[in-house]
């Protein structure tokens, strides 16, 4: 695959994985978290499609568009191995969807990282929850299932916390 290939299959996969997941997860009352705004596009695309739920989005350092910029109440500004367990005191074990895209180019320097914070989400997710990711990640309490229809393997990867 050429690289436009890749970035379009990761694109598309994305948005099939999360519309997906808002589906799974209609009727749960807990929030969203988006896990690395970056330009905001899935960010637009969540809040797009979740209108019932808080969404609360992780990042460093804001460089989004202005069209896709959360209010300052939906920004968890901070390293998410910082943020995270800061939220889970906050919030509990309540998250219904959350959606990862924290990578760069160095693939061996995600999967380490996917690996440190696995253990960190894991704990935040409610039963039934479900957990979106471009990398693969590293759950003993939740199941990777079925990617849907649009989804291409090794491009998006989709868990479910057990009932
Ligand atoms: N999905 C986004 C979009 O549609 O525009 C793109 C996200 S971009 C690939 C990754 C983002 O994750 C970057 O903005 C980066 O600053 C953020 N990020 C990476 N590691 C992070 C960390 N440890 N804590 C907080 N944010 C992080």
């Amino acid at each position: 695959m050429t690289r436009l290939e890749l970035f379009i299959a990761r694109m598309t996969s994305q948005r099939a994985c999360i519309d997906y997941a808002v589906g799974l997860t209609a009727g749960m009352a807990g929030p969203v978290y988006e896990l690395g705004l970056g330009n905001g596009r899935t960010f637009d695309h969540i809040r797009a499609k979740v209108t019932d739920r808080d969404i609360f989005v992780f990042e460093r350092a804001v460089a989004s568009n202005p069209a896709s910029t959360p209010s300052e109440d939906q920004l968890v500004l901070g390293d998410v191995v910082d943020t995270l367990p800061m939220m889970l005191a906050r919030d509990g074990a309540t998250v219904s969807f959350a959606h990862a895209d924290l990578g760069g180019h160095n693939l061996e320097k995600n999967d380490a990282f996917a690996r440190l914070i696995s253990p960190l989400i894991e704990v935040m997710i409610a039963p039934g929850g479900v957990m979106v990711s471009s990398d693969k990640m590293y759950f003993d309490a939740l199941e990777q299932i079925e990617l849907p229809e649009g989804a291409m393997d090794g491009r998006a990867f989709i868990y479910r916390k057990l009932l």
